[in-house]
């Protein structure tokens, strides 16, 4: 991965991980700032540059480490040792969060993260799922500096329930052979490859994502499926129905009997229809008047009636192609 200049925090170079990624960029230029969160620069660049901002790093120190109940796969989500992302799929809901600045930010102090996750989850009374993922995807950023190969064993060892993460990346080598006791359960997020060479721009092909969960599942971790997002756009029905296809025909048996499957339809907001139009201008309007409505905040998602269409539709559709796998929900 190739980056223009790394933005940082000055204190995070007095944590192991700032040290070891000042090393590995030590080529690029480090420009100190203030805090991650506010880098002027960054706020006052235009939308069109939004691409070209993906390709700095912002290394710094996680101050908020507040988790957040779910009921979905996990029941915590907790904030873990990145945000943003090098990708740039159309819809990434961390443009709601952080606008066009949702670029990569590396967490250095991994140590006090997982101490902590790991102190909470023994403190339950019954066994919790901690989802790490949710605010980066952490199979990318563990290209970096490996923290998944840290989180993985420790957790093994040291950990009470589980950790979750979805990802749309295939960099799953390093992980296979890690002590995880399947205590780690990955979920893999697929669309069809068209949507996926259009909309989920720098992310891995479709065909690579199922090779990944295919090894995953072999190396004894839990694994699932995200449908994420469906996107309702001309020729749904096909894309959807090709892509379900294409998951019987290349998950494994193993994957296939053991998998559970998650749908979110997709949602968009005017924050991404301003980006995307300034700073991807061939690229898909994922937004359609007809379909969709608002959701409070400038955002959109689609009419119920035409969720519930899409709904009976995968249902059906699954049920025919894949059997009787689990759907956990469709939201
Ligand atoms: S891979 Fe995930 S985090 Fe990265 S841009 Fe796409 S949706 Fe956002």
């Amino acid at each position: 991965m190739k980056f223009n200049a790394v933005y940082y925090e000055p204190e995070s170079l007095t944590y192991a991980l700032g040290k070891e990624l000042k090393e590995q960029f030590s080529g690029l230029p480090w420009i100190p700032v203030d805090s991650h969160n506010s880098i002027k620069e960054m706020q006052e660049k235009p939308n069109s540059e939004f691409g070209h901002m993906k390709r700095n790093l912002i290394v710094g120190i996680r101050k908020t480490h507040k988790y957040v109940e779910n009921h979905k796969v996990s029941d915590y989500l907790v904030p873990y040792t990145s945000s943003g992302c090098t990708a740039m799929c159309l819809y990434c809901y961390l443009v709601c969060n952080y606008n066009k600045c949702s670029y990569l930010r590396l967490f250095v102090n991994r140590e006090q993260m997982l101490d902590r996750l790991i102190k909470q989850s023994k403190k339950s009374e019954r066994l919790l799922t901690f989802e790490i993922g949710s605010n980066s995807d952490l199979v990318l950023e563990n290209t970096i500096t490996g923290n998944l190969m840290y989180t993985i064993p420790r957790f093994a060892e040291e950990g009470t329930g589980k950790l979750t993460f979805p990802t749309k990346f295939d960099m799953v080598q390093p992980l296979l052979k890690l002590p995880h006791k399947g205590k780690t359960i990955f979920r893999m997020s697929v669309n069809p490859q068209k949507l996926v060479s259009r909309v989920e721009l720098g992310t891995s092909s479709l065909t690579k994502r199922i090779k990944a969960v295919n090894e995953m599942c072999e190396a004894g971790y839990p694994c699932g499926l995200l449908i994420a997002p469906v996107i309702l756009t001309d020729g749904w029905k096909e894309l959807y129905t090709e892509l379900l296809e294409e998951l019987e025909a290349g998950l494994t048996e193993k994957v296939k009997k053991q998998m559970f499957l998650e749908i979110i339809l997709m949602t968009y907001s005017y924050i991404h229809r301003a980006i995307n139009s300034e700073a991807f201008p061939n690229s898909p309007d994922l937004y359609s008047k007809d379909k969709m409505t608002g959701r409070g905040r400038g955002k959109y998602c689609y009419r119920a009636e035409v969720r519930e269409e899409a709904e009976s539709f995968l249902r059906s559709e699954i049920k025919r192609i894949l059997g009787d796998v689990q759907i956990l929900y469709i939201s």
